[in-house]
Order: C-alpha cells, then sequence, then structure tokens
C-alpha cells in the first residue's frame, strides 16, 4: 500500500523574512513521507497588492508602482539571502521579473480604465501566492530536493464568486485523483488561496484562504495529516493579541474549530476544517518558530474533560438589528420570513435570536451590509410595521460578536451565568445573547468599545482560576503607604492561596498620577510617582474622568481612597457610572448633607457597583458590617454607643492616670497617635462622623449639624492655631479638668469621650447623637478602654441585655489598611461566585 501524504501549509508570517523562510525550508526537509506544501503570500503582500489595486483604480500609478516595488523587494529580498548569487538565483530572477512584469501591466490596465472588479483584485492577488510558490519550490530544488511549483489553479476549481469562491468539490476530486501519483514522486509546492472558475478565470476563497486550500489538498490526496504551520504556538484561548495571557490549546475538536473560525478566530478561514470533517484528517497547528512544541491538534475527539480552557472569540464591526413585536399573535412564522429576506439578498447573518415568545427578534449582520438588511427586513415587515404591531427598528453598530466556545458546554453546569457575571463584574452592556444549535457555543452582542475588555473578562473566567482585581490608590499618606506594603508582601500568598491576583495599577496623590496597566511595581511605587510628571489637574485632582475610562478596562477595576480629602463623592459617582468599584476609608463623602449622600449610595447600588467603606468607623474592626447585618436581619437598635477616636479615647485615659492633658496630648503627638494638628482631634469633629455614618446606616436622616458635639476642652482653646500656644491653653485649663476630675473619683465615675446615637430621643425631644466627654459608671464597657483601643455597642431588641461589643484597635496605619484590603478581597471573592 502506497504511504499516505502529509499536507504541510505555511502562512504569510512564516515566509516574511529570509531567516523565517530558512527555517521553513528545515522544517519541510524534515518531513517523512510524500509531501506537499502548501504556500500562502510572503508577509503582508496579499493586504499591499489589494492597496496597489485601489491606488491603481484611482489612478495613481505611482503609489500603486511604489507598493508592487516594496512586494517585489521582499520577494527579491528573501531569495537573494536564502540562494545566494549563482546560477540557482540566476534561473529564478528572470520569472520573478516576468511574474512582476505582468503585474504591472495588469494594473496599468486598472489605472486606464480608472475601475477593477472583484474579478481583476482575484488576478491581482493572485501574484503573491504565485511569486511565493515559485520561490518555494526553486529554494528547496536549490537545496536537493526534488521539488516541483504547482499552481493551485490547475486543480481548485470553483465557481465566479471573486473575493470568496465556492469550490466544486468534485471537480477538484477528480483533478486530485489525478495528480496524486505524479506528486508522489516529488516534492509539490501549492500556491495556496487561489483556484479557477470551471471557464477559465482566477478567483480566490476568501482571507486565510491558503489553510482551506491545505484542507482540501489533503481531503483530495487522502493525506495522513494536515500541519499549518504559523507564528503562534497554536489555537489559543484568544485572540493574543487582545489577551496577552492567552494561551494555546493542546486539543480541539473539528466541531469547536469550526465555530471559533465561524465566529472570528483572526487564524483560520472559516471552511477550513470542513474538508477535514469529511475525510477525518487531522489537523495540527503549530509554530514555525518554535518547531519543537506541540501546538493545538484537532481531530474528531478534541478534549472530552469539561474543566479544559475554553476559548473566547469576537468578531468585530458587527451591526444589531433589533425587531420588537406588540402584538403576539399578530403574525407567524416572523423569524422564518426575516432570515428568507436577508437570504435573497446574500446578507449573511452571523447570529439570529428570538425570545421564548417571539416578542424580540435580533439579528446580526456585518456593519457593511446594516443598511441593506434593515431595508430588507423593513420590506419584509411592511405591513406589520403600518399597523404598529412592529415596533420601528432599532439599529446598534459598530458591535461585537463575543463567543465562547467549548464542546463540553452542553455538559457542564452554569456556563451562560459565569459568563454573563464576568461581563456584568467589568461593567459591559450585554445587548443579546444567542446559543448555537450546535450548544458547542454562547454568543453575546457587546458594544465596540468594550471588546477587548469584555473578551478579557471572558477569558480569565473560564481559562483561569483566578481573578485579577486592578487598583487604583488615592492617597499615599500612612494609610496609603501601609496598604501598598501590604499589597506587595501579601500578593504571592492572595494569588496561591485565595486565587486573587491583586494589582496596583494606579497611584495618585494632590498633584501626580502614575498609571500603568501592566502593574506598578509595589516595591518601587515611591520612585514611580516621583517620577511621574505633574499631571492634568481635574475636578478631583490627577485622576480625571479619562483616567477612570482607562481603569474601566481592565479585569475588576477599583478605586480606593484612603485620603481625608473632601467633595470625592463626584468622583465616586463618576467611577459607579463607568463600572468602577470603590473602597473608600474616607468618611467625608458619607458625611456630607443626607440627599447627597443617598444619592451616592442609589448611584452605586443602580450601577450594580460595590462602595465598600468598613475602615470609616473603627479601622478593620467589624462595625459596619456588623450593624448592616443586625439591621437586615430585622433586629431594632435601640442604642449604639461608641468610642470612636483612638486619640481621645488615649487622653481620656491618660487623664483618668491624672496625667496632665498638655503632657498627655505632647506624647500621643509623639507616639503618631495624633492628626498633625491635635485640635483636630480634640475637637471630637472626626469621631462625630463615624457616629454619623452609623447613625446613617439605621437609616436616620440626620446631618453634622444636628449633632450635639462637645468638644474635650472650649473651643476656643482649639481655636489656636499656634502649637506652643496651644499647649499652653491646655496647661491653664487644667485645674478646671481637675476638679472635674476630682468630682468623678468621688462618685466612682470614669471619663471617656463617647459617642451616642440614641434613636428615639427625638421623640422625647432630646438630640439623637450625643458625641462628648463623658463620665460613666464603673460597670460600663467603656471603661475597660486602654490606650487607643476603640468600642462600640449595640443595644438592639435581640441584645437588649448584654449589648453586642465590638472592640479592639481602631485606628492606625496599618489596621485601616488592613481592613481596606479585606475590603477588597470581599469584592473579588463576590464577584467570583465561588
Ligand atoms: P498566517 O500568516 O500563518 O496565516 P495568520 O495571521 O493568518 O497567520 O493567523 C495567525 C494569527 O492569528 C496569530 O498571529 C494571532 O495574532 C491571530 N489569532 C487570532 N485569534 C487567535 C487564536 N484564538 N489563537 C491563535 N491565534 C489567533
Ligand atoms: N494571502 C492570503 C491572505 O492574506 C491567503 C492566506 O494568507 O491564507 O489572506
Ligand atoms: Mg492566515
Amino acid at each position: 500500500m502506497n504511504e499516505r501524504f502529509h499536507v504541510l501549509k505555511f502562512g504569510g508570517s512564516s515566509l516574511q523574512d529570509p531567516e523565517r523562510v530558512s527555517r521553513v525550508l528545515g522544517i519541510v526537509e524534515a518531513a517523512p513521507g510524500p509531501t506537499a506544501v502548501v504556500v500562502s503570500a510572503a508577509g503582508p503582500t496579499t493586504d499591499l497588492l489589494i492597496e496597489a489595486a485601489a491606488r491603481a483604480g484611482d489612478g495613481e500609478d505611482h503609489l500603486a508602482n511604489g507598493l508592487v516595488e516594496q512586494v517585489q523587494s521582499l520577494v527579491v529580498g528573501n531569495a537573494e539571502a536564502v540562494l545566494g548569487k549563482g546560477p540557482a538565483l540566476d534561473d529564478t530572477t528572470p520569472q520573478l521579473e516576468a511574474l512582476y512584469g505582468n503585474l504591472r501591466k495588469l494594473l496599468y490596465g486598472v489605472g486606464l480604465l480608472r475601475e477593477y472588479t472583484p474579478q481583476t483584485l482575484d488576478l491581482i492577488q493572485s501574484f503573491g501566492e504565485r511569486s511565493s510558490a515559485l520561490l518555494m519550490a526553486a529554494f528547496l530544488k536549490a537545496r536537493g530536493s526534488l521539488a516541483r511549483f504547482v499552481d493551485a489553479r490547475d486543480w481548485l476549481v470553483t465557481d465566479a464568486r471573486f473575493g470568496r469562491a465556492l469550490v466544486d468539490w468534485p471537480a477538484t476530486a477528480q483533478n486530485l485523483a489525478e495528480r496524486a501519483d505524479e506528486w508522489r514522486e516529488a516534492l509539490t509546492v501549492h500556491t495556496g488561496y487561489l483556484g479557477r472558475s470551471s471557464d477559465g478565470r482566477t478567483t480566490t476563497l476568501g482571507r486565510n484562504g491558503s489553510d482551506y486550500t491545505a484542507t482540501l489538498l489533503a481531503r483530495g490526496l487522502g493525506a495522513e495529516d494536515v500541519t499549518i504551520w504559523t507564528d503562534v504556538s497554536g489555537v489559543m484561548t484568544a485572540d493574543p493579541g487582545i489577551v496577552p495571557d492567552a494561551y494555546p490549546l493542546a486539543r480541539l475538536s473539528y466541531m469547536e474549530a469550526l465555530e471559533l473560525a465561524t465566529f472570528g478566530a483572526k487564524m483560520f478561514h472559516p471552511r477550513t476544517m470542513i474538508p477535514l470533517i469529511e475525510a477525518g484528517v487531522p489537523l495540527r497547528i503549530r509554530n514555525t518558530l518554535t518547531p519543537d512544541a506541540e501546538g493545538t491538534l484537532v481531530d474528531e475527539t478534541g478534549h472530552r474533560d469539561p474543566g479544559k480552557p475554553t476559548s473566547v472569540t469576537s468578531l468585530e464591526n458587527v451591526a444589531l438589528i433589533d425587531i420588537q413585536v406588540r402584538r403576539l399573535d399578530a403574525r407567524p412564522r416572523m423569524a422564518e420570513r426575516i432570515q428568507r429576506s436577508l437570504e435573497q439578498k446574500d446578507i449573511s447573518v452571523w447570529l439570529s435570536t428570538q425570545s421564548a415568545h417571539g416578542q424580540a427578534l435580533s439579528v446580526v449582520v456585518p456593519v457593511e451590509h446594516a443598511s441593506r438588511a434593515q431595508e430588507a427586513i423593513e420590506l419584509e415587515l411592511r405591513a406589520e410595521l403600518a399597523a404598529k404591531e412592529v415596533r420601528p427598528l432599532e439599529v446598534w453598530m459598530p458591535t461585537t460578536l463575543l463567543t465562547l466556545v467549548a464542546e463540553a458546554m452542553g455538559r457542564s453546569v452554569n456556563v451562560a451565568g459565569r459568563m454573563f457575571a464576568a461581563l456584568g463584574a467589568v461593567g459591559v452592556n450585554v445587548r443579546t445573547i444567542g446559543q448555537s444549535a450546535s450548544s458547542r457555543s454562547i454568543s453575546c452582542i457587546v458594544d465596540a468599545d468594550e471588546t477587548s475588555i469584555a473578551v478579557q473578562a471572558v477569558h480569565d473566567a473560564f481559562n483561569f482560576a483566578h481573578q485579577t482585581v486592578s487598583l487604583l490608590v488615592l492617597g499615599k499618606g500612612t494609610v496609603g503607604s501601609e496598604l501598598l506594603e501590604q499589597v506587595a508582601s501579601q500578593a504571592e500568598t492572595l494569588r496561591a492561596a485565595h486565587d486573587i491576583d491583586l494589582r496596583l495599577i494606579g497611584l495618585a496623590d494632590q498633584r501626580r498620577l502614575t498609571f500603568e496597566p501592566e502593574g506598578v511595581p509595589p516595591s518601587d511605587w515611591e520612585g514611580r510617582l516621583a517620577a511621574a510628571p505633574e499631571a492634568e489637574l481635574g475636578d478631583h485632582g490627577p485622576v480625571t474622568p479619562a483616567v477612570l475610562d482607562r481603569l474601566r478596562r481592565l479585569p475588576v477595576p477599583v478605586l480606593v481612597d484612603v485620603t481625608a480629602a473632601d467633595g470625592l463623592e463626584g468622583l465616586y459617582q463618576e467611577a459607579f457610572e463607568r463600572g468602577i468599584h470603590v473602597v473608600a476609608a474616607n468618611k467625608k463623602p458619607l458625611t456630607i448633607d443626607v440627599p447627597a449622600r443617598n444619592a451616592l449610595l442609589e448611584s452605586a447600588r443602580s450601577h450594580y457597583r460595590f462602595y465598600a467603606y468598613e475602615t470609616t468607623v473603627g479601622a478593620s474592626l467589624p462595625v459596619i458590617e456588623t450593624l448592616k447585618d443586625l439591621v437586615r436581619t430585622g433586629d431594632r437598635v435601640q442604642l449604639i454607643e461608641g468610642s470612636f477616636s483612638g486619640t481621645l479615647g488615649y487622653l481620656t485615659w491618660k487623664l483618668m492616670q491624672r496625667k496632665p492633658l498638655a503632657e498627655a496630648v505632647r506624647e500621643a503627638k509623639a507616639l503618631g497617635y495624633t492628626e498633625p494638628q491635635p485640635q483636630d482631634d480634640l475637637s471630637g469633629l472626626d469621631a462625630a462622623r463615624k457616629a454619623l455614618i452609623l447613625a446613617r446606616e439605621l437609616g436616620l436622616q440626620i446631618e453634622l449639624s444636628d449633632v450635639e458635639l462637645e468638644p474635650l476642652v472650649p473651643e476656643k482653646i482649639l481655636a489656636e492655631t499656634d502649637l506652643e500656644a496651644f499647649y499652653a491653653g491646655l496647661e491653664a485649663h487644667q485645674p478646671e479638668l481637675d476638679a472635674q476630675l476630682d468630682a468623678y473619683e468621688r462618685e466612682g465615675l470614669v471619663l471617656r469621650y463617647l459617642a451616642r446615637v440614641d434613636p428615639k430621643a427625638a421623640a422625647n425631644g432630646g438630640k439623637v447623637m450625643k458625641v462628648g466627654p463623658m463620665a460613666v459608671t464603673a460597670d460600663h464597657p467603656a471603661t475597660r478602654l486602654r490606650a487607643t483601643e476603640s468600642f462600640v455597642a449595640f443595644t438592639t431588641d435581640r441584645y437588649a441585655e448584654y449589648p453586642l461589643i465590638v472592640q479592639g484597635a481602631g485606628a492606625g496605619g496599618a489596621v485601616t489598611a488592613a481592613g481596606v484590603l479585606a475590603d477588597v478581597l470581599r469584592i473579588a471573592q463576590t464577584l467570583r461566585g465561588r
């Protein structure tokens, strides 16, 4: 029995320079048994020739000639480099010259006529593949192989649809059967992409057609296998141009590959798989540059494991036409009629979907056919449109058809759920959804400018266990620098143990911004920020809406606010509107006036974004979540009492030890417990803000100005801005304080600085919120507090007798940063849904 053929196909990318051509020659020569080679035009030749035709058609001969020159010099450069001077080159050069001479004449004709038809264009393009195959044969011959150039127009018979010719398989098969034996004796090099109509005119098979040539050849020759050699190591989990960390798939079934090619994987011709399915010939896709890598094997079986990676592909420049039916009983078979009307106009429909009851139909067509498609549908439905049974059509474009392909899809659960959850997580709007009849793929339409974020999100959700989170951090003060340190030191553990890939992609202070989508190296954030140029400042500093637009395109974008700046609520809203989550330790946006604060929270809700602010009260102590849980589960809060200021806690603790206040403040400042101006702490305003945040969680519509706020010492002492003068004021106030403390001691009371939220107080004419120095009895939980410790006690219907108490270190950079990190991780975990 005869040994079976091996078919090898080399794409333009494998022939673009002499170095790659040499690799190709090595691969061909190493192939065992009878071999047939198919080649594309070298490098960008086809694009250049199409452009040359267009220029000639516009009468711009010199431009057309320049492009031909470019193509010719690429080819001649390959020839000279591979063959070197000598008889082989002397033989080949005149052949190439004759070929390009003919091409120039043809373009000259086009220039004269100022017109070129699809037929002429196909003939012009044929020069690319013809010179490429001619040369490859010459190279192999020069190195001692029995190589032979074959013009595939001699065997590949097509119809006369120029630019996308359909193959006449019986005629082609017959030609191949007649030639097989003769070719077995030589190493044949065939032109890819080209065919000939039955009346002898040159046709092309559509872009990437050489792949299809190779599989047709394999089928006709009964080949053992086909290998497509290209510049990537196989079919990847996504277009590597969109998803840089896409990786090659080991195996695919024919049907998966077919679906991928149909739905836009720009790596092979959509019909490539058809001859293979018919003949059961396996296909390998391998990399000319790394010939030892296995590449991808495409065959009948593919990968049976439903847990195996999945490919995502996108087809850009499509239009979505929506047809809304008002009356269900209106006319039957509307979908069929629409389909037929489009078929009649020869419009390719990429996807058509129909809601369960047929009220909503949509079709997806190439953008260039959108208006013809719309007209065809409107004509078909003119009666329904006139009777207002169908709403006026809506057309969305440009949009992108995004498709997830996996053979095992039908067998694994919740694929659609995961896909749309991933898109939702990055805030991508899905316009319509469709599943292929084979249930091997699921598609949806997204807006064109969301293509890459959408592909990336779906890709990651299915191919990586880990969830990438992109952080833009505002503020590099105490909390900020702690946070950055923790991100750096935790990253590895988070990735290894929790599958979370925390990426610091940007950092801003009041003036500068560094934004690096691949990640700012956490060890060098200071250097990067210092090296960043002064940014253009918007309403909220260097983080402008344009910066947010960049942030939103990254996986799970989170804006982290660890500043104490005023007015950032506007920035948060801009973030929510763009699908960005916010994690904030900044209290200000939650303590603005009630309607604005409510609008901010509503904005997060209506855009389905997270707004996490656990650290605004009690740093990383679980205060807000605890309160939310109580409220959510129907408990009624009777009283909230707490010591929210670490500084004031420390000072009252020291005062009870009878340390003079001025000394205690100096000490606290030295320990880093106070704001730069300790007056700010002593005013109690910060504690009031925290209590207000809690009160509002209860639904109380209270303003900061409604809070009865008493500073630790009289206002006039705090008004002193000079630090030394301020200390002097405290010293002068000491006798008064001492008298007070003596009195407390006699009565067995303890001084603490507390905040109290008493929802019933208003009914009795009192203040709902009081913040100030308070004397409590020895059994009060606040008496147990040491140093800067915080506590909050919730007295509720359920916790009536013994309040629910949260206590611990409630201030400081490290614990606050840890709390911020915990908020970020909660978001990541919730989004992942696993
Ligand atoms: P050739 O010149 O060998 O025919 P092509 O440029 O036609 O090569 O196809 C290979 C290219 O397809 C790759 O370089 C890659 O950029 C692109 N591509 C798009 N989607 C995928 C995918 N899912 N897997 C691999 N490559 C892809
Ligand atoms: N040269 C043609 C193209 O660029 C065919 C191919 O490369 O497969 O589309
Ligand atoms: Mg190709």
